[in-house]
């Protein structure tokens, strides 16, 4: 069999909408089914619980207003939960402002879509959020800026060879690789990396952060863990 390197297939992903409005529910479940999706529907918070329990979508569509739990507050107990927390979300809402856009991926979100959208521009950004988060291809080596994740071996090289990392240096890394170029604040990265164990205290990130560089160090390539001054910390291969 013939293995493409090209994009992942993205028909028969299962997508779980969230959305407490029948006609908005309808009409992208419509949308999202004609573009080869499957698509289960839930219709407050405490359903989509439920059903993600029963079956783990690859994507959740989750709308800020919701009747019981917003979906804002439903997004960060996702990431709180270590089985959950990986699930990619796009949030979907009626409100165009720029501060509700920001709380909305800070919380957790990986991509914001306001209403009212088409479907073409829905499914278009599915498909870019399961590009850039999907561990479709988790068996693939993903390579980028000297680094090799090799996620099957559960290890790192750099220049060919592998790094000697710590476990936590390790989960840490290989978030960065999968969730590269935009700034993690420290406790996004507690919740992402290490499960939102709250007894664990912010510095602690910056604890791992040092030995991850040090481990990076020989191959230059610590440069790509960029330090952003009162946010956090991005992965990148451009300069910071
Ligand atoms: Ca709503």
């Amino acid at each position: 069999m013939i293995r493409h390197a090209s994009r992942p297939n993205m028909a028969g992903k299962n997508i779980l909408v969230v959305e407490d409005e029948p006609s908005i529910r309808d009409l992208v479940a419509f949308g999202l089914r004609r573009a080869g999706f499957e698509v289960g529907l839930a219709a407050d918070a405490q359903a989509a619980r439920t059903q993600i329990a029963d079956r783990r979508p690859d994507l959740l569509l989750i709308d800020w207003m919701l009747p019981d739990t917003s979906g804002l507050e439903l997004t960060r107990q996702l990431r709180r939960d270590p089985d959950t927390r990986e699930i990619p979300v796009i949030m979907l809402t009626a409100r165009a402002e720029e501060q509700d856009k920001i709380t909305g991926l800070e919380g957790g979100a990986d991509d914001y879509i306001t209403k009212p959208f088409s479907a073409r521009e829905l499914v278009a950004r599915i498909q870019a959020v399961l590009r850039r988060t999907g561990p479709g291809n988790a068996d693939e080596p993903l390579a980028t800026g000297g680094l090799t994740l090799d996620q099957a071996g559960h290890r790192v090289l750099a220049g060919g060879r592998p790094l000697s990392l710590g476990p936590t240096e390790y989960r840490l890394v290989a978030f960065f690789m999968t969730h590269p170029e935009r700034v993690w604040s420290r406790s996004q990265l507690l919740d992402r990396v290490w499960g939102g164990n709250v007894y664990v205290e912010e510095r602690t990130v910056d604890v791992h952060i040092r030995r991850l560089r040090k481990a990076l160090e020989p191959s230059g390539c610590d440069r790509l863990i960029q330090t952003v001054r009162g946010a956090g910390y991005r992965f990148s291969t451009q300069e910071g």
